[in-house]
């Protein structure tokens, strides 16, 4: 009886030591918010939960891309945002649909005007992987979904500042925009490059690996930008992107020539790393 009772005991000692590390580990993962400057008025906005974004400050008015996941990291960002300026924040862009950089947008004020690619307003209402509805189906969410929408080049003016919103094609999903600052040339591309992993491709979202590479073949030829702020890395030149561009390439011609081969996914799948499944496997989706 006793020695039952010694397991259990140790049972679930061991049990609350795993579950306090790991939610230690979960609280150290969570970077302060931080806005750090790319030029007098243009900011990267790194830490909190969810994706890196960018902010503008304008002479009347505060442009913000991408809006991280909780109340908390939004209100962290708003309140970094109003020790910098009293201008209200009057617009905010989603470069895309994946909900570390769409979630927060119902924790910005109701005032915000939210701006979208047309693909990627469609995305707010697709049903969630396992089925289940999307939480932007319910009516009070309606102010914080993208109400400006575009296709193809959309310009905002904050007071006399131009803004270029680009869409350059299919990629990571069917809604990645680019915001370009042309003074800074500063390019936001959202999740377009990935550079500690390899690149996230969406197909259930449209996503497709081929036409991602033209799609920044495309941005590397229409914009003169030097430098571009991503959702999760660090921020690349153009040489990066280049490389990256070429790296695409090398996967899926090892992946054309595998098939070629007679290969199976499974066994084609044995010849890359395991962190590289998930590429591989959008690639041999889009040959099929
Ligand atoms: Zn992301």
């Amino acid at each position: 009886m006793l020695k039952k009772f010694n397991k259990i005991l140790v049972l679930f000692i061991v049990v609350f030591y795993v579950s306090l590390s790991l939610s230690f580990a979960k609280e150290r993962k969570i970077k302060p918010v931080e806005l750090k400057k790319i030029s007098k008025n243009l900011y990267e906005i790194l830490g909190g939960q969810g994706a890196q974004g960018g902010l503008y400050i304008g002479d009347n008015g505060v442009l913000v891309i991408d809006a991280k996941m909780t109340k908390n990291s939004v209100d962290a960002v708003i309140k970094k945002i109003k020790e910098l300026t009293d201008n209200p924040i009057k617009y905010l862009i989603n470069t895309h649909s994946d909900s570390d950089h769409v979630r927060g947008n119902q924790y910005f004020p109701k005032t915000v005007t939210f701006i979208a690619h047309n693909n990627c307003r469609k995305d707010f209402f697709h049903a969630k992987r396992n089925g289940e509805p999307s939480i932007w189906s319910k009516p009070d969410l309606v102010p914080f979904i993208p109400s400006i929408t575009f296709k193809n080049k959309m310009n905002i003016y904050l007071d006399s500042r131009k803004i270029e919103l680009w869409y350059f094609g299919i990629g990571h999903t069917a809604g990645d925009i680019v915001v370009y600052f042309s003074e800074e040339k500063t390019a936001f591309i959202g999740d377009q490059i990935f550079l500690e992993i390899p690149q996230l491709i969406h197909s259930y979202k449209g996503g497709n690996s081929f036409e991602h590479v033209k799609t920044l073949t495309n941005m590397l030829k229409t914009l003169d930008a030097e430098k571009f702020c991503s959702g999760h890395s660090k921020i690349a030149d153009r040489k990066t992107i280049k490389n990256h561009i070429d790296q695409m390439r090398k996967y899926q011609q090892k992946v054309k020539t595998l098939i070629k081969k007679g290969k199976t996914l499974e066994e084609i799948l044995k010849e890359f790393k395991e962190n590289e499944a998930r590429l591989i496997n959008a690639i041999y989706k889009d040959l099929e």
